[in-house]
């Protein structure tokens, strides 16, 4: 009897609960736009013009005011981070976005966008996935035709990104770059085509999922460490390391590394042939530079595979092997290594998780 009662009594309960209107918002999650410029912000002169426009031109509100019922799917909030075309990318609005995240993300935001240019688009993203500390979703966005040309790609890639970033399912699966309907992770997606809207490309390892009707469907996930699980904290950093990256090519000069030497980098990436050899007159100076404490990283310039570990490149007087990062993604996590350590052991132990 008494727990027929009790039984009677939550249902009442329940009942009075479920009769009060809860209002959309409410219902909606909450994602953040942090606008930093780019095409996606960028105006032509006309509708046909589809290069030589200004990149970074709109504001975020202008932004979504262009995607028709972007409220109906989150409850978005807009900040103005900077108004740049992605190759004027720095490492202080790098710092400045994460510490933006991560104040937001600890607290009722569910999930953020930035949208972004997409010359750099790979590397800001890779650096979110390494100094975010949440499991809610971040994602970058951009597009490949200004705001104002026939066939704009911005609305719809902006309106999938706050999808996923919206989304519970894409929570704990690391920093993504959602464009064309397309979920790529950070690590792996890099920039193909100079003019074409499918440029981002995941190469070998392939893309996490796709988004359909709005919803992400996740495929795969990354298995490297990012985010939450990552050692690097920005969080009382004011600048990063300095790291250069050395192109490498049929009789490319040793006064070219000299100069890069000069400059005092804290470390060097080499976007080396194949698995990242280097011509051995350059070998014998980055040598010398590495025994002076400079750290020195073999990536590729062949755009997909792993470097491996070889004394006879360097790795036994301290290089390290960026593993299958390529160099502009290498420079990011060796800039964050630095702010560890400048152990060559221990920044290769860096490169074998993220
Ligand atoms: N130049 C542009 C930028 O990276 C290219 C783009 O956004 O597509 O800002």
């Amino acid at each position: 009897m008494k727990r027929q009662l009790a039984v009677c009594a939550w249902s009442f309960v329940f009942a009075v609960l479920a009769s009060f209107p809860v209002s959309a918002a409410e219902t909606l999650p909450q994602v953040t736009i942090l606008a930093t410029g780019g095409t996606i912000a960028g105006s032509g002169g006309s509708a046909t013009q589809l290069t030589g426009y200004k990149p970074g031109d709109l504001t975020a509100e202008q932004l979504i005011a262009a995607v028709p019922g972007l409220k109906n799917f989150a409850d978005i909030k807009a900040e103005q981070i900077a108004n740049i075309g992605s190759y004027d990318m720095s490492t202080e609005v790098w710092l400045k976005l994460a510490k933006r995240i991560n104040a937001l993300l600890s607290g009722k935001t569910d999930g953020i966008v930035v949208t972004h240019g997409t010359d750099t688009q790979e590397e800001t993203a890779y650096f979110l996935n390494l100094t975010v500390k949440s499991d809610k979703p971040v994602v970058t966005v951009g597009a490949m035709r200004p705001a104002t040309a026939i066939s704009a790609d911005g609305p719809l890639n902006l309106l999938q990104a706050v999808s996923v970033a919206g989304s519970r399912n894409a929570r704990g699966k690391g920093v993504f770059l959602v464009m064309n309907g397309e979920i790529n992770g950070a690590r792996e997606v890099t920039k193909t085509n100079t003019l074409q809207p499918e440029t981002f490309r995941s190469n070998d390892l392939g893309f996490l999922g796709y988004v359909v009707n709005n919803k992400p469907v996740f495929y795969r996930g990354s298995l490297r460490r990012h985010t939450k699980a990552s050692e690097f904290d920005v969080s009382r950093l004011t600048a990063l390391p300095k790291v250069e990256i050395l192109y490498t090519y049929v009789d490319a000069g040793v006064d070219v590394v000299k100069n890069i030497i000069a400059t005092n980098p804290d470390g060097i990436v080499v976007a080396g042939m194949g698995n990242g050899s280097i011509a051995t007159s350059q070998l014998a100076v980055l040598k010398e530079a590495a025994q002076k404490g400079i750290v020195i990283a073999r990536s590729s310039r062949t755009g997909t595979g792993m470097v491996t570990p070889d004394p006879n490149k360097g790795d036994n007087v301290g290089f390290v092997t960026t593993d299958s990062l390529n160099p502009q993604k290498a420079r990011v996590l060796l800039m964050l290594a630095l702010t560890k350590t400048k152990n060559p052991k221990e920044i290769q132990r860096m490169f074998d998780v993220y």
